[in-house]
């Protein structure tokens, strides 16, 4: 799945600090996100080649003083996480930059980039990013918040709200009878290929009630032997999904809602499509089905 990077490691925790040059620099302009061009591996900029930008369109600054406090007054960099010895730094400001062989890529085109690491860096790049964006003002009274210096926080400065990142729990249901899953695709969504029943948590119900309630809206059917199985952040869509298996309990047939799916079929094992990628809970959980899981054997 998209976190499992081995031998890398993400480093999540939130620390204060300077930018230096051979930090990656995340930037993301009208929903998109800057990285190096499609068909090389996924890369992004490093603070050198962002400096070297900004000098070539504002021209050479005679003093490297001077240079620094201009930077620091038109730019700011906000520390967003490490793989292994790698920083990652957000740019706050939304530019348009251009350097040779670096461009605007949409979200959903990153998913099928590699390496994989760097595709969960750009997905909860994207997660903090959104969440930066849409609390630059206190939504208790209105005024400018402030960044905390030690937690990953934003801090209103007169009323003193505390606002933290927000990820949204979803879940991602299997719904398994015999031989045969449940398998959907979305009405109206860029991502067209099979998928399982999801959905997100409503305020107020466990993870359990989600299952029930998600499966009932969108097949209209019943369902027992509800198991955890894993889970996985996905930052793409804010999300921290939780997959689940389940059983069949009802004898009624699919009553799909045409509002959320443009299909609902059963599918037997055998011919469950293995689109052969490894980023999403979705696609582990479909295989494992396929591979004979769920029902022989324990599933963590
Ligand atoms: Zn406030």
């Amino acid at each position: 799945m998209i976190q499992d990077i081995n031998p890398k490691h993400f480093y999540n925790q939130f620390h204060k600090e300077a930018i230096k040059p051979l930090d990656y620099i995340i930037s993301f302009h009208s929903n998109l996100i800057f990285a190096r061009e499609a068909g090389r591996d996924l890369d992004f900029i490093r603070y050198e080649d962002f400096f070297k930008w900004r000098e070539n369109i504002h021209g050479n600054i005679e003093a490297e003083k001077k240079a620094e406090q201009e930077r620091e007054k038109e730019f700011h960099f906000t520390y967003l996480f490490a793989i292994d010895r790698q920083k990652y730094f957000l740019l706050k400001e939304d530019v348009e930059l251009e350097i040779p062989g670096f461009v605007y890529c949409k979200m959903f085109d990153i998913r099928r980039r590699a390496p994989k690491y760097q595709v969960m860096a750009a997905s909860t790049a994207w997660h903090l990013h959104v969440w930066y964006r849409d609390n630059r003002f206190c939504g208790r009274c209105g005024e400018k918040t402030e960044e905390d210096e030690k937690e990953r926080m934003l801090r209103c400065p007169a009323c003193g709200n505390r606002v933290f990142p927000k990820v949204a729990p979803a879940v991602i249901v299997a719904v398994t009878d015999g031989n045969r899953i449940l398998m959907t695709k979305y009405a109206n969504r860029e991502y067209k290929r099979y998928a399982l029943i999801a959905g997100f948590t409503e305020i107020g119900e466990t993870v359990e009630e989600t299952v029930r309630r998600e499966v009932m809206e969108e097949v209209g059917l019943h369902v027992k032997n509800i198991r955890y199985y894993k889970s996985q952040p996905w930052g793409f869509d804010l999300n921290l999904l939780l997959g689940f298996f389940c059983e069949l309990d009802d004898t009624a047939s699919i009553h799909m809602d045409e509002g959320e799916l443009a299909l609902a079929e059963w599918m037997k094992r055998e011919d469950v499509p293995d689109y052969g990628e490894d980023l999403s809970l979705t696609h582990e959980m479909m295989r494992v089905f396929k591979e004979g899981g769920t029902d022989k054997r324990r599933i963590y």
